[in-house]
C-alpha cells in the first residue's frame, strides 16, 4: 500500500486501539448488527488491514459506512483512540474510489459543491416548502397519499416537518441587532443550513434569547455551510473550503461568541483547527476562530441574564445531539436551563448518550437500520411517559419527530428545539 494511502487511513493512530473492547457496549450499530465488523474495535481493525493491504477498500465501505460517526466510543476509550480521524481518512478513501462512478458524482457534486454550501438555494428551499405547505397541496397530497410514492421515505420525513415561515418573513430579518445600552457581549450568529431553512422559527427564539441576555448580535452574510455533512461524506478539500470561508466571514468583527445552535456544526467548527498543519497562518486563525465556538446554551448559562416567568406544566425528557455531547462536550448547559423553568418536570433518559440514529443523512441512505436505532430510542423515551422531547440539533428534531409518529404519539408527545421551549417559557431580562 502506498504512504499517501496509509496517511489517508490514519494507520498511525489504528495503533492506539488495543482492541479491549470498552467501546463495544456504546456503540449503537455493534448493539443493532450484533458484527464486529460493525463495532468501532472492528472497524479500526478493518482501517488497519486495508492499510497493510490485507483488505480491499470494497471491504472497508459497508462496515464505515453504516458508522452513525455518533463518536460514543471515544468517551469511553481508555487510549483516547482518535476514532474521528480515522473514520473521515476512511471516508476520503471511499468517496474517491466510488468518484470513479460518473453518475453518483455528478449528483454529488451538485448537491456537496452547489446546494448545501449555498444559502440562496437553501432559502429557496425553505420557500418552496411554505407554498407546499400553505397552498394547501401538502393537504391534497396527503389525502391522496401522493408523497407515499415518493422514493426515499421522503412522506415520512415530510410529515416530521415543521410549518415554514414566509418568504417575506425571511426577508425581513435584519443581519444586525444592535441594543441601545452597551451589549454585554458581542455575538456573531453562525445560522446553519438546515436550521435557517428548515428550523427558522427556532434561529429567531435563538436571536431573540440572545438579546434579551444582553447581547448584540450580527448574522455575518459570507458565513456558509459549516462542512459537516462533507466531511462525513470522505469530501474533506470542499470541508476545508468552506472552513476557510466561515473562518473569514467571522474574523473581521471582534465578536466575543460565534454562537450556533446545531450540534452537528458547533462539532464541525469546534475541530477547523484540525484542518490546517500546525504554525500554518490558517492554523493560528482557525484556532482563533474556534477559541470563541459555543453552543447557545452554553452561553446563555454563562451570560445569567435571563429569568423564566411562565409555568409550564408538563413533564420533558432531553434527548442530547451526539455531537453536541460527544464531540462538544456540552452536557450540563442544558439540563441546566430546562431546570430553570418553573413548573416543568424533567426526566432524564436513561441512555442519553445512545444516538436516535439522524446522523446526517444516515437516515435517508441508510434507512431501515436508523430505524432500528430510533426504535431502541424511542423505548428509552416512552419510558419516561412525556410531554415533550427537547433536543438541539436540527437532524435529532426531525428523526424524533419521526420516532414519535411511528410509536402513533404525535397527540401526546411534541419534539422541540431547547431555544423554542426557553422562549415559550417568557424569557425576560434579569
Ligand atoms: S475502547 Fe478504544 S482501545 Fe478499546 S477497543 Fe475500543 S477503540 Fe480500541
Ligand atoms: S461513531 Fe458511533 S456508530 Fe460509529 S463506531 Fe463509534 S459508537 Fe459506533
Amino acid at each position: 500500500m502506498s504512504e499517501l494511502l496509509k496517511e489517508k487511513l490514519g494507520y498511525d493512530k489504528t495503533f492506539d486501539c488495543v482492541q479491549c473492547g470498552y467501546c463495544l457496549p456504546a456503540c449503537p450499530t455493534y448493539e443493532t448488527m450484533e458484527k464486529e465488523t460493525h463495532s468501532p474495535r472492528g472497524r479500526i481493525n478493518l482501517v488497519k488491514m486495508v492499510a497493510e493491504g490485507k483488505a480491499t477498500v470494497e471491504d472497508l465501505k459497508e462496515p464505515i459506512e453504516k458508522c452513525l460517526g455518533c463518536m460514543a466510543c471515544t468517551t469511553v476509550c481508555p487510549t483516547n483512540v482518535q476514532y474521528g480521524a480515522i473514520f473521515e481518512g476512511a471516508k476520503e478513501v471511499i468517496d474517491e474510489e466510488d468518484a470513479k462512478s460518473k453518475p453518483r458524482k455528478l449528483v454529488e457534486d451538485f448537491f456537496f459543491q452547489s446546494f448545501f454550501p449555498s444559502s440562496k438555494w437553501m432559502k429557496s428551499l425553505g420557500n418552496a416548502t411554505w407554498i407546499y405547505q400553505s397552498s394547501g397541496l401538502q393537504k391534497v397530497s396527503r389525502r391522496f397519499g401522493l408523497t407515499k410514492r415518493a422514493p426515499l421515505h421522503i412522506h415520512e420525513f415530510e410529515a416530521a416537518l415543521p410549518s415554514m415561515p414566509s418568504p417575506k418573513k425571511r426577508k425581513d430579518r435584519a443581519s444586525r441587532y444592535v441594543r441601545k445600552r452597551p451589549a454585554a457581549a458581542k455575538v456573531g450568529f453562525f445560522t446553519g443550513c438546515i436550521m435557517d431553512s428548515v428550523f427558522f422559527e427556532s434561529n429567531q427564539n435563538t436571536m431573540e434569547l440572545l438579546l434579551r441576555s444582553g447581547a448584540e448580535v450580527v448574522f455575518p452574510e459570507e458565513q456558509t455551510c459549516c462542512g459537516a455533512l462533507h466531511a462525513h461524506s470522505g469530501k474533506i478539500d470542499t470541508s476545508i473550503e468552506l472552513a476557510k470561508q466561515n473562518i473569514v466571514a467571522f474574523e473581521e468583527e471582534g465578536f466575543d461568541y460565534i454562537v450556533n445552535n446545531a450540534g452537528g456544526c458547533g462539532a464541525r467548527m469546534i475541530e477547523y483547527d484540525a484542518l490546517f498543519k500546525s504554525g500554518t497562518e490558517w492554523h493560528a486563525r482557525a484556532l482563533r476562530f474556534v477559541s470563541k465556538v459555543k453552543d447557545i446554551s452554553e452561553v446563555l448559562v454563562e451570560m445569567d441574564g435571563l429569568v423564566f416567568e411562565k409555568e409550564l406544566q408538563r413533564t420533558v425528557t432531553y434527548q442530547p445531539s451526539c455531537h453536541l455531547r460527544n464531540v462538544q462536550k456540552v452536557e450540563n448547559e442544558p439540563l441546566e436551563l430546562i431546570r430553570q423553568i418553573p413548573g416543568l418536570t424533567l426526566k432524564e433518559l436513561d441512555r442519553p448518550e445512545f444516538c436516535c440514529g439522524s446522523a446526517g443523512v444516515y437516515n435517508i441512505v441508510n434507512y431501515e437500520d436508523a430505524m432500528d436505532i430510533l426504535d431502541v430510542k424511542m423505548k428509552d423515551v416512552c419510558g419516561k411517559n412525556p410531554a415533550g422531547v427537547v433536543t438541539s440539533n436540527p437532524g435529532c428534531l426531525l428523526q424524533m419527530k419521526l420516532g414519535i409518529e411511528r410509536e402513533g404519539l404525535s397527540r401526546e408527545i411534541d419534539s422541540v428545539h431547547l431555544v423554542d421551549l426557553l422562549m415559550e417559557a417568557e424569557p425576560k431580562p434579569k
